[in-house]
């Protein structure tokens, strides 16, 4: 094999994905929704299947004309600039279509590429596969006095950020949302980000998957918008999450030409394009948001809004049984702190495994309950620091989410 799989070959998703099946559990782990998309974009796609015969053979590389026009236009009026739909956008196979090729086109061998912990896992793998060196920067629950912890708790070090960029800084990854914690960066935390990029001539990858769900308020900034920051950033964004149908795979990076061509060569000489079909169908429903947004009609409103009460179900349900739940400000997840659960785990064989790992392995395979242990997010460095966290996923069906309490309070 080549040596850039090399530390790459485990992968929590594979490796839950297989045991919540195994164990036909109550699902709350992998990021998926249990509910059908809106029947809008069903209704896109079977007017595309109908389309006409060119809509089941190939379309542009880059993306199928109407989606990129439509992605320009839209982000274009959210970012209040004019978007190039040819050459300030790429389409691909989802967001992680978009960010191999970011990734690929972007870091040298021997580049590094500061990753913010707890991190979505490929960010780490897709460095190292283009022989990058990732350094980790965690952001740190401060301690709170009272019951209320949210992700707004997790912060970063300033002077410690600020240490990590150095000549040989490629870029910064940041994701805003944050998966796994629901963290919505503020404004001035995104400029103390922004200010070291420009300082250092950092290129910014901003994963914006859930830019639409945030909660209680929160306001999403793009990191894109601030002065600056357009000329360096790729912003990436996913159709599977802003419609909930995650297995459609069409994901976009929106950035300045001059970085983009470069996502644009990696994606011709390998995946080429996204299909067809997918591709005209979220342009349709794109068009569709673009005439509402702001209204109550828009999906982009009503998903945060469904989700809003999930979240809030979800936690106190967790705080019925005694554990505290960090309030996510956005975002598909929730983390919670499982410290103060005295459990048997009984699995003398996999010690060397970390505890939240050895946790959740015991609740799939005794409680039937699926969920993700936050260690994954982090680097081996870090992992044993941060080894008393489980992620749970509440874009789920409300029956789903009665099984889960069910369980969680019979145990108890
Ligand atoms: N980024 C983050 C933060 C994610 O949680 C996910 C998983 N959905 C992705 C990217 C990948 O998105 P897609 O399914 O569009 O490839
Ligand atoms: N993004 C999803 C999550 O965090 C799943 C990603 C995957 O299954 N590869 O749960």
């Amino acid at each position: 094999h080549a040596r850039r799989i090399e530390k790459v070959e485990k992968n929590v998703w594979i490796e839950f994905t297989r045991l919540a099946a195994e164990y036909k559990v109550v699902n709350l782990g992998q990021g998926f929704p249990d509910f059908s998309p809106p029947s809008f974009l069903l209704e896109s796609m079977c007017n595309a299947i109908k389309g006409g015969s060119s809509m089941h053979q190939y379309t542009r590389a880059f993306g199928h004309p109407p989606l990129v026009r439509i992605l320009a236009k839209f982000f274009g009026r959210i970012l209040g600039r004019e978007i190039d739909p040819m050459q300030e956008i790429l389409v691909s196979v989802g967001a992680y279509g978009t960010l191999f090729c970011a990734f690929q086109a972007l870091v040298d061998e021997g580049d590094e590429v500061i990753i913010l912990e707890p991190f979505f896992d490929c960010y780490e793998s897709m460095t190292l596969m283009a022989g990058g060196k990732p350094v980790y920067i965690p952001l740190k629950p401060h301690k709170v006095t009272g019951q209320s912890l949210t992700s707004a708790d997790w912060v970063l070090c300033p002077e410690e950020l600020a240490s990590k960029f150095n000549s040989r800084t490629k870029a910064i990854v940041i994701n805003n949302p944050n998966n796994p914690l629901g963290k919505v960066f503020q404004r001035e935390e995104l400029q103390m980000i922004a200010d070291l990029c420009i300082k250092h001539d950092v290129i910014c990858l901003s994963d914006e998957v859930y830019e639409w769900l945030t909660y209680d308020g929160a306001q999403h900034i793009k990191i894109a918008s601030l002065p600056g920051m357009w000329e360096r950033t790729i912003t990436v964004g996913s159709a599977g999450k802003s419609f909930s149908a995650t297995g459609w795979k069409v994901g976009w990076g929106i950035g300045p030409a001059h970085l983009l061509k470069h996502l644009q060569t990696v994606h011709q000489n390998s995946l080429y394009h996204c299909p067809t079909l997918n591709q005209e169908a979220v342009a349709v429903a794109f068009q569709r948001e673009y005439d509402m947004f702001g209204t109550e009609e828009s999906y982009f409103k009503q998903l945060p809004t469904l989700l809003q009460a999930k979240r809030l179900r979800l936690a106190e349900c967790l705080k019925s049984v005694g554990l505290q739940p960090f309030m996510p400000e956005g975002g598909y997840f929730l983390i919670t702190d499982i410290s103060s659960l005295k459990v048997d785990l009984k699995d003398s064989s996999s010690k060397d495994e970390t505890y939240d790992y050895r946790f959740v392995k015991w609740l799939i395979k005794e409680k039937h309950l699926g969920t993700i242990p936050v260690s994954a997010f982090y680097s081996q460095e870090s992992r044993a620091g941060f080894q008393n966290y489980i992620r749970f996923c509440f874009v789920k069906d409300d029956s789903t989410l009665k099984a889960a309490e069910d369980i969680l309070r019979q145990w108890k």
